[in-house]
């Protein structure tokens, strides 16, 4: 330990202090703090862990995939440090093994679960040089940030050089461009799906990736579980899906259980998140602490006491209605959520999406247009839009050319004036609340205001 290191751990805490007492939320502030003073902050915080560090990225499912781990790991008496739900580039990394030290900066975890957006990856996994790497699925995300999906697979690719010599990697086998990362000499632990009632839902929808990583052929699907996520093989150079080690292989969303085997056991766990996609997250969750070294017993206890990740689905009482609320940043994303709601098969209920267009949200809104309201409208049971946020005028529009008449929406650029008017509507019972990051964070400030967060607290 050095001085410097010291230093720059307490000045960083002592940023992260001020920011909370003033009320800003700041959660990236003391690793830009920390990594002034010593650039090298976060290599030689990781260093300190008993254990090493995991680190996790791809388009969709991160928080969901490490709030599952975390639960599970912590289970079995390995403390865990976590970076909060969106602060991902390096400073947020930084931030959280900042706060994670003790006054003699000993560390207060075994080891550090850290997600990380696909850009960030290459310098993420320098830095920190993971003993594991999850890789969830690519789909189009904030294309303004990270130009093509290429590159963004490329990204990810140059991180996992950096695995130590002993590491392992995760991958979805079902998503193609992820199961190409596999690289000779790398243990790897890949996950997919295995249900026997095959789901056809994906068809109509426009799947980003569908040609063979290895020779550029239109890949051929057995089964689709969604977009371009399935059963694969490549008719061009006879590439398939790999074999996954965990596999999700039964299902039942009513009754709040699903079966996954491990190598040749089975075990049964408590599973209440909505969809498909979600199922991939377990699969993701599983496969990563399976790669840690956990047992089945391990999974099986981490798993009874599983809660949704920060976000995802959590739901309140706001006056006298029920809000979900679901983040939504990319077109699958919102597909999938809005999936969810057809199949919510309740009689009636609100909408209310909030569009902000900060950094952290991806400054162009332009993916709204991929999102296939056109697809969904007619089978949710909706019977009014409430659209706010920076851009609530491009959701609106957006919404309008799907066929939705202007009686339907109401639009209220000013967020926390369109949250005042909803806490007091006694029209609908059951409330969807879609906030883009940034947007999500404001909902959450008001809610704390009104005194009904109590469950948003992040662990
Ligand atoms: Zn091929």
């Amino acid at each position: 330990m050095t001085i410097k290191l010291w230093l720059a751990v307490w000045a960083g805490r002592m940023a992260g202090w001020v920011s909370r007492l003033t009320g800003r939320g700041g959660s990236s502030l003391p690793g830009l703090v920390a990594r002034r003073l010593e650039p090298a902050t976060l290599t030689q915080l990781v260093r300190h862990l008993s254990w090493g560090a995991i680190l996790l990225t791809g388009t969709n499912g991160k928080t969901t995939t490490a709030a599952l781990a975390r639960q599970i790991f912590e289970e079995a008496h390995r403390r865990v440090v976590t970076n909060r739900a969106g602060a991902n580039l390096i400073e947020g990394l930084t931030a959280a093994l900042v706060q994670a030290e003790r006054w003699r900066v000993a560390p207060r975890a075994a080891l550090a679960l850290l997600e990380t957006d696909e850009a960030t990856m290459p310098r993420a996994a320098r830095e920190i040089r993971p003993r594991v790497v999850t890789v969830t699925n690519f789909f189009r995300d904030q294309l303004d940030r990270y130009g093509e999906l290429s590159t963004t697979v490329k990204y990810v690719a140059r991180g996992i050089e950096e695995l130590l010599p002993e590491g392992r990697l995760v991958l979805n086998a079902d998503d193609p461009q992820v199961a190409g990362l596999r690289r000779d000499g790398v243990h790897t632990v890949f996950y997919g799906l295995e249900l026997a009632e095959p789901t056809s839902e994906g068809d109509a929808e426009a799947g980003d990736a569908r040609f063979c990583p290895y020779c550029g052929t239109a890949l051929q699907y057995r089964r689709r579980y969604y977009a371009h996520i399935g059963h694969y093989a490549c008719p061009g150079c006879g590439w398939e899906r790999p074999q996954p080690r965990v596999r999700v292989v039964d299902w039942h969303p009513g009754a709040g259980w699903a079966t996954v085997e491990v190598d040749a056991e089975r075990v049964t766990v408590p599973w209440r998140l909505p969809g498909i996609y979600n199922l991939y997250n377990l699969g993701a969750g599983l496969a990563t602490v399976v790669a840690a070294g956990l047992t089945l017993e391990a999974i099986q206890a981490g798993m009874e006491r599983f809660k949704p990740a920060f976000g995802r689905m959590e739901n309140l009482t706001v006056g006298v209605a029920r809000w979900w609320l679901a983040l939504v940043k990319n077109p699958t994303g919102f597909n999938q959520v809005l999936a969810t709601l057809a199949e919510s098969r309740l009689p009636s209920f609100g909408v209310v999406v909030a569009i902000n267009d900060h950094y952290a949200d991806g400054r162009d809104v332009s993916w709204l247009w991929d999102v296939d309201f056109e697809r969904w409208l007619p089978r949710l049971s909706a019977q009014h839009w409430y659209v706010t946020g920076t851009r609530a005028y491009d959701m609106a529009v957006r919404l309008k050319y799907a066929g939705l008449s202007l009686a339907h929406i109401t639009v209220e650029t000013h967020l926390e004036a369109m949250l005042e008017r909803l806490k007091r509507q006694e029209r609908f019972e059951t409330l969807y609340v879609l906030p883009t990051y940034t947007a999500l964070l404001a909902i959450r400030r008001q809610l704390t205001r009104w005194g009904v967060t109590e469950h948003f607290r992040e662990g």
